[in-house]
């Protein structure tokens, strides 16, 4: 999406939203370049990738879904809601910028852990444990020596 001011082609997503009927999102976005900020109002259809499941199943990407998950890992933990809404929106664009179509849950799973990873230890391996499916204690221990130095 272009900057309305600039024609600076990256802009970030700061916050986005169903419109009233469904079949469009307000998206606010600023730029890279310039720092300035517009709304812009996209058919859904156009924007959102699908989600493939585990199972096969398939759902819309869905913001606010991610973002739930992502303030479950960061309970009690001393991380401001703008990082993880910040996080969101680095995702959101990740997803639109990679142009993709469908994207397999495990790698838009992957994709969070990463962005967790740099804001607080405790956080990644939380959201790790739920999304990557670890059982047993083997499996963290796995995943500590995979990631830590
Ligand atoms: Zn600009």
């Amino acid at each position: 999406m272009k900057c309305q001011f600039c024609d600076h082609p990256k802009t970030r997503v700061l916050d986005s939203r169903p419109g009233k009927d469904n079949n469009h999102i307000r998206r606010r976005r600023q730029c890279s370049e310039c720092d300035g900020r517009f709304t812009t109002f996209e058919r859904l259809e156009e924007n959102l990738a699908l989600v493939v499941k585990r199972d096969g199943r398939m759902e819309p990407f869905d913001r606010n879904k991610m973002l739930a998950g992502l303030r479950r890992s960061c309970t009690k933990l001393p991380i401001a809601e703008d990082h993880l809404t910040r996080i969101a929106g680095l995702i959101e664009n990740r997803i639109q910028e990679s142009r993709r179509r469908k994207l397999r849950s495990q790698v838009l799973g992957d994709w969070v852990a990463a962005a967790l990873q740099e804001i607080h230890p405790a956080a990644y391996i939380r959201y790790s444990m739920v999304h990557r499916q670890i059982h047993d204690l083997q499996d963290l221990q796995k995943l500590l020596d995979e990631e830590l130095p």
